[in-house]
């Protein structure tokens, strides 16, 4: 991509309303813009950041067995009404009616409309188990919103429900989700911790929550730095300086973004919704469910929360906008900026040919210190300058966004050198 092209206008300043560091460095980076109040438009940087979670989410959501639907948003009263859901979620629904005065709720979740879609395709034993997975638009009636993507009206969610014919089944499959989670956020540079919590208005069996820990988290959770045994302090039946109880060390307190949060919720929406099936006997069983989230915008904030110095944001490479931040400083000498130019072509052709994604800095007439800012404040992994001085010596200056050491590489290893990254 040529960034004299991109849709992109970074800020020297974050507005006023974004308070947390993740909200300004994704405001000032151009990689999100605030529509209303929790309601955020994503650009082509920000959209590139979403993609490439979303597929890492979708990789291993698949290598569990999962497959992937999309649901409607629009979701009839009639059906939240058989979970007595309609005026006792919280944050209640948003409500909407259309021209002939039927009422929907805009979806904040879809257990629902997942569990009245199954029930009308499974009748025996055989027909089960399923996973199911969608990764699509929520929208949260929420008291206040702050922190930007922490906390969105809409947001994307990935959501993945399994239904089952006993609780042996579902208990296998929650652990492989555990681990698939695991995986997720190492992926995407994140050390999440898997802590014990409540199920709020889903259900009443304990359930788990992926956190990161960080200082401007709303959640609070007691844990050990030595195993990773951690629960979160709703529900905690130990409290800081008591022993582990898995290795004895002791517990500290931590406040700590939720991540994830995956659920038991055996019978409870079958019954409701009447999703049963026949087991070897012949006999009517309710399906036990399972429900596995993880929201998206919150994920990527948090990503930032965690990978950023005070020049901007330090993006992991497996999810960065771009892989090689490519950029020519021009030296107002003709001769010598046409040089410039053709060796930057070439490194921006040979990459476009290896795969790599390359954002090119070609625009011309703005200074070698307003590239390096904006350069930093995006925050693609890798930086290549090509200038004056690195030609002289046959050479660009490459340098990681997580190190300060800058390193010259002779253009003509730079093939290998690329094939290579
Ligand atoms: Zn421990």
């Amino acid at each position: 991509m040529r960034q004299s092209k991109l849709f992109c206008k970074t800020l020297k300043e974050a507005p006023k309303e974004a308070e947390v560091i993740s909200h300004k460095l994704l405001l000032r980076g151009d990689f999100i813009s605030q529509l209303a109040s929790g309601v955020y438009n994503f650009l082509p940087l920000g959209y590139r950041v979403h993609k490439k979670i979303e597929n890492i989410i979708r990789e291993e959501m698949n290598s569990i067995g999962g497959q992937e639907v999309f649901l409607a948003s629009f979701q009839p009263k009639e059906i939240w009404q058989k979970t007595n859901r309609w005026d006792h979620m919280d944050p209640p629904l948003f409500k909407i009616k259309d021209r002939h005065k039927k009422e929907f709720a805009l979806g904040s979740t879809h257990e629902e409309v997942i569990t009245d879609l199954v029930r009308e395709r499974v009748q025996s034993y055989k027909d089960l188990p399923i996973y199911l997975y969608q990764i699509q638009n929520k929208f949260r009636n929420e008291m206040r919103f702050t922190g930007g993507l922490l906390r969105a009206k809409e947001f994307v969610m990935k959501d993945l429900y399994s239904f089952h014919t006993d609780k042996e089944d579902l208990d296998k499959f929650f652990n492989r989700v555990l681990l698939a989670y695991d995986k997720i956020y190492k992926r995407c540079g994140l050390e999440a911790i898997r802590s014990e919590a409540s199920g709020g208005v889903f259900t009443k069996e304990k359930t788990y929550e992926f956190q990161v820990l960080s200082d401007i988290g709303e959640d609070k959770v007691i844990y050990c730095q030595k195993c990773n045994w951690a629960t979160n302090l709703d529900i905690a039946e130990v409290k800081p300086g008591d022993k582990c109880p898995k290795c004895k060390s002791n517990l500290i307190k931590g406040n700590s973004i939720e991540v994830g949060h995956i659920f038991k919720l055996g019978t409870k929406y079958s019954k409701a919704i009447g999703l049963c099936f026949r087991n070897k006997k012949g006999e009517k069983k309710d399906v036990i469910m399972g429900c596995y989230g993880i929201g998206l915008g919150r994920l990527m904030a948090t990503i930032v929360e965690a990978n950023h110095d005070k020049k901007g944001i330090i993006w992991p490479k497996s999810i960065a906008p771009f892989d090689i931040h490519l950029i020519p400083i021009f030296s107002r000498k003709k001769k010598i900026d046409k040089k410039i130019r053709k060796v930057s072509e070439k490194f921006y052709q040979t990459g476009q040919k290896e795969k790599i994604e390359i954002l090119y800095d070609d625009r011309e007439g703005i200074s070698s210190g307003e590239k390096f800012v904006g350069a930093d404040l995006i925050g693609i992994p890798m930086r290549i300058v090509i200038s004056e001085k690195t030609l002289n010596k046959n050479s660009v200056e490459i340098k990681r966004r997580d190190q300060e050491k800058t390193k010259l590489v002779k253009i003509k290893e730079a093939g290998k050198w690329f094939t290579d990254f």
